[in-house]
């Protein structure tokens, strides 16, 4: 049964999954439930999906792939096309659903909602251009390769951005001829289902995309044990990622993670400081600092700090920090009581490693059962601390001065992680000097991260392996045939001695 949401009573009804074209409850009949982080009260109930719901899932998704594959790629990427298009009529829900259940205040999950439709454009409109190549060969033979899908593929989707980061694995994934399987995160799983009614309205063939909620550890984890799942899609923390890559390694799935991040923004000497505050905040505050790529190490150039954090100061002091819903707000609240209740625990820990330079309790006239922060920075961060080391996924930023690029470039470095850097400055060639040593996925300089399906994104050492978007995202879900035509008559078969094997 579709997906209704009441905005103004804030709850939804009927969240069933979406398994072989149809809505169904879990197989065991459980549920949990979603909850809205800007009250802490209930949205809806959502089916407990566990591995027999997954087994479902998937056995639909095999049974229709060889038909899809062979669905041509101009009809594959006519369905995208078709389902962007119900997107962008259904847009308002999508966002209104989005805001309700993941926090984000509903101009940015507006915003990010309207860009979907360029994501499934722009994986439709390469479809049909991507392909293998031809070989030259030694004698007269003809040898060639053939992309062709991977079959059924899962994609285990994180609380952070649910719409965006679903669909920028699933439409190429779909748009090469895979068929899939798609987990939501257990604290958001309502936009998942409602764009599953759409992928049914936009005429897509039952089997071919499906949907389980559950939990990670009971339906998450069994859709990537699975054996017939060819390739998995995980955007999530580093733990998590590991263990998904193990219980892969048991069926020899392909998998492509994009995990957790330690990310600097770098503020060079000459850098307009009133841009690089701006850009810094974006960093650490944007969708309160629930992003993967958030620059929560401020690396400010010691001839420039105080001037810097006297400017940050100000900002931060405008931020609105509130309810997602309401005139203006610029941070909404944290997803759930477990995040709220972890980065609490990081400021604590951040007082007794560091001294605490703003923020660090709750933002004053937010919604008591709300899980909000406000904006934190520490100075005097040593690099080796835990807040300096680990990821905390909250508005919470270390401030680390610098003096010379060698010595910044180690304390970058010195990380696990190796997500995303934001340079901050005007000589180019020193800010390319430095995006060159830097031992990550992506680079942006004098501009806050901006993510785009024609771009590809990924982290170098503990922050994944693979690249979701831009051409990169194709080997994600296709693999290579070779094909070989010997174009002599055959030998005779006293010859095949002469043959290398
Ligand atoms: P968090 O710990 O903040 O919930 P995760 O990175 O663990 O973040 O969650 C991201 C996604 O991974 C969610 O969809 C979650 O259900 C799923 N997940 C969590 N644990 C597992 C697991 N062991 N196996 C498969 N999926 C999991």
């Amino acid at each position: 049964m579709s997906l209704t949401l009441d905005t103004t009573a804030r709850k939804a009804e009927h969240a069933q999954m979406f398994i072989d074209g149809g809505w169904t409850a879990a197989g065991a009949g459980g549920s949990f439930p979603t909850v809205d982080p800007n009250t802490g009260e209930t949205i809806a109930q959502v089916p407990r999906g566990d591995s027999a719901d997954v087994d479902k899932a998937v056995a639909a998704a095999k049974r229709v792939a060889v038909d899809w594959q062979f669905t041509d790629a101009l009809g594959r990427a006519a369905l995208l096309r078709a389902l962007a298009e119900k997107v962008t009529e259904n847009a308002d829900e999508l966002a209104r659903l989005e805001a309700l259940d993941s926090g984000h205040y509903l101009a940015k999950a507006q915003e990010l909602v309207g860009a979907i439709p360029i994501w499934l454009d722009y994986f439709a409109s390469i479809a049909d251009k991507v392909g293998g190549r031809t070989i030259e060969v030694p004698g007269n033979k003809l040898s060639f390769t053939l992309l062709e899908p991977l079959g059924v593929t899962a994609h285990i989707i994180p609380w952070n951005y649910p719409l965006l980061i679903m669909v920028r694995s699933t439409a190429p994934a779909l748009a090469f001829g895979n068929t899939v399987v798609v987990k939501p995160a257990e604290d958001t799983s309502l936009s998942a289902l409602k764009f599953a009614e759409l992928v049914k309205e936009a005429g897509f063939p039952d089997g071919v995309f499906n949907v389980v909620t559950g939990y990670g550890a009971e339906a998450g984890a069994a859709l990537a044990a699975h054996p017939d799942v060819a390739g998995i899609t995980f955007t999530g923390s580093t733990e998590t990622g590991k263990q998904i890559s193990k219980l892969a390694a048991d069926h020899v799935a392909q998998v492509t993670l994009e995990l957790g991040g330690k990310s600097p923004t770098v503020v060079y000497p000459d850098a307009d400081l009133d841009e690089a505050v701006e850009v810094a905040v974006q960093g650490f505050c944007s969708h309160t600092g629930q992003v993967c790529v958030a620059g929560t190490r401020l690396f400010v150039h010691a001839d420039v700090k105080d001037e810097f954090l006297g400017k940050l100061t100000a900002r931060l002091d405008q931020t609105k920090v509130g309810d997602g819903f309401a005139d203006g707000t610029q941070m909404g609240p944290l997803v759930s009581k477990k995040q709220f209740d972890r980065v609490n625990s990081y400021i604590e820990l951040g007082k007794s490693e560091a001294t605490l330079f703003y923020g660090g309790g709750r933002p004053a006239g937010t919604p008591e059962g709300g899980y909000f922060v406000e904006p934190t920075v520490f100075t005097d961060v040593d690099n080796s601390s835990r807040i300096a080391k680990e990821e905390i996924f909250g508005p919470v930023a270390s401030v680390h001065p610098w003096s010379t690029e060698d010595e910044l470039v180690a304390a970058v470095n010195d990380s696990i992680y190796g997500l995303f850097a934001v340079l901050l400055g005007k000589d180019i060639t020193t800010l390319l000097s430095t995006a060159r040593r830097l031992q990550v996925g992506g680079v942006m300089i004098n501009d806050w991260f901006g993510e785009l399906p024609m771009t590809p994104h990924g982290g170098h050492k503990q922050s994944g392996t693979g690249r979701d978007e831009g051409l990169e995202a194709v080997h994600n879900y296709t693999q290579v045939k070779h094909v070989a035509i010997n174009l002599d008559p055959l030998r005779a078969a006293t010859d095949w001695a002469g043959a290398p094997l």
